[in-house]
């Protein structure tokens, strides 16, 4: 534990960050309701991997047995909730994987994306089928994103960005989750459909059926 709570941190985005920021924006309009099979895609991998190194450290998961996903709408905050028991992230994994891009196929993706650009929608389609376009998706339907996670070896970070820069901070108000990651989308005002019951559940079922882990959904009523 840290004597004195860190205060928030400011960060830019690398820039490969910011192209494929722009990149997801400027193609993906029309796709916009991805966001939501990338972030539990997200979920599942944490959870994943929590479960994996259960195996060989039954302890792990003494935090929290349960291994699930949960989504929460509250259109009173307009704010959507994608709420996963896995991995979580420590303090500095949250600014290097929410911050920069590790994977070596980026490269590559934004320049095969640029030239698909100049093709038709069905090829832009087949391209979004092929990769997956991560996290960073979140800010087609957002205009700020708060994620808080909790990892077995780190006290609670806050992660918060409005895709021109973001922050980190050890949270505050404690360890307010057992482990794992709470990701809330603050919609932009023409996205307020993804706060419908019936507009997420089609979308879990469209894109994410065959997700290893209990998805549940969960509307506040308003
Ligand atoms: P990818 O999933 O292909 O690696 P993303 O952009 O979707 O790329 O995510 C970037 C990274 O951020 C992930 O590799 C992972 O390390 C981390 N991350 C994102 N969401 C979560 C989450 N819910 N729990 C734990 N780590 C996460
Ligand atoms: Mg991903």
């Amino acid at each position: 534990m840290k004597e004195i709570r860190e205060r928030a941190k400011n960060y830019t985005f690398q820039t490969e960050v910011n192209r494929m920021m722009k990149l997801i924006i400027n193609s993906l309009y029309r796709n916009k309701e991805i966001f939501l099979r990338e972030l539990i895609s997200n979920g599942s991998d944490a959870l994943d991997k929590i479960r994996l190194l259960s195996l060989t450290d039954h302890n792990v998961l003494e935090s929290n047995p349960d291994l699930s996903i949960r989504i929460k709408a509250e259109p009173d905050k307009r704010q959507l909730h994608i709420i996963d028991s896995g991995i979580g992230m420590t303090g500095a994994e949250l600014v290097n994987n929410l911050g920069t891009i590790a994977k070596s196929g980026t490269a590559d993706f934004l320049s095969k994306m640029q030239d698909v650009e100049k093709g038709g929608a069905q090829e832009m389609n087949d391209m979004i089928g092929q990769f997956g376009v991560g996290f960073y998706s979140a800010f087609l339907v957002a205009e700020r994103v708060t994620v808080v996670s909790k990892h077995n070896d780190d006290v609670q970070h806050v992660w918060e960005s409005d895709a021109n820069a973001f922050s980190v901070a050890a949270d505050p108000r404690g360890n307010t989750l057992r482990r794992g990651t709470h990701i809330t989308l603050h919609l932009k005002e023409e996205a307020a459909d993804y706060l419908q019951p019936d507009t997420i559940r089609s979308l879990v079922k469209k894109y994410s059926q065959f997700i290893n882990f209990p998805i549940h959904l969960w509307a506040s009523r308003t």
